[in-house]
């Protein structure tokens, strides 16, 4: 089972400096979201050293991080209002661009709930999230691509992804660093 570790404060830190850098995450600043961040750690093999399964999963998927909305009851305990788990060994090994990228991935799920009246507030006055999904989701085999070409899904979603953004995706086209200053700010 993994273990988990509250995360130190400069993770705190380096998410809001994202929160305000960024002006797609001013909603959430504005509604004044708490979130907690939580260190997740595979089992380590006492012989090998080796981390034994993954920290983080999603439908059986290792995950870097997570995001997920903290219910009620334990908002009312004292929990923030989402929670983001983080991969502990990743972190620690990460550079702080990719610490910051994958902090700016999942602080992006966090979205308000609105409604005609404005902000949706639950009954402890908190406000309601709504996590926002990712904008391509997918899951391709390499071998029913190579038999059924263009017919297939997996070359179908490929091409819509080109077409419509692959000046951020492509190695060979995305520019080396798409996000410099917050006027070009892309979620
Ligand atoms: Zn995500």
């Amino acid at each position: 089972m993994p273990t988990f570790q509250r995360c130190p404060e400069t993770v705190n830190d380096m998410a809001r400096e994202l929160l305000f850098e960024f002006e797609t995450h001013q909603p959430i600043v504005q509604a004044g979201v708490t979130i907690d961040f939580v260190f997740a750690f595979a089992d380590i093999d006492e012989q090998t050293q080796e981390p034994v399964g993954n920290a983080l999963s999603k439908n059986g998927i290792k995950a870097l991080g997570l995001c997920r909305k903290i219910p009620l009851k334990d908002r009312a305990m004292g929990r923030a209002d989402v929670e983001i788990s983080l991969d502990g060994q990743w972190w620690e090994e990460a550079t702080h661009a990719e610490r910051r990228a994958l902090l700016d991935h999942e602080l992006h799920h966090v979205a308000i709930k609105t409604d005609k009246r404005g902000l949706v507030r639950d009954d402890l006055g908190r406000p309601v999230i709504q996590l926002r999904k990712h904008d391509y989701e997918f899951g391709w085999f390499k071998c029913v691509a190579a038999r059924h070409g263009r017919a297939s899904i997996e070359r179908q979603q490929a091409s819509e992804m080109m077409l419509d953004a692959g000046q951020y995706f492509w190695p060979h086209i995305a520019p080396p660093t798409i996000v410099e200053s917050p006027a070009a700010a892309h979620a």
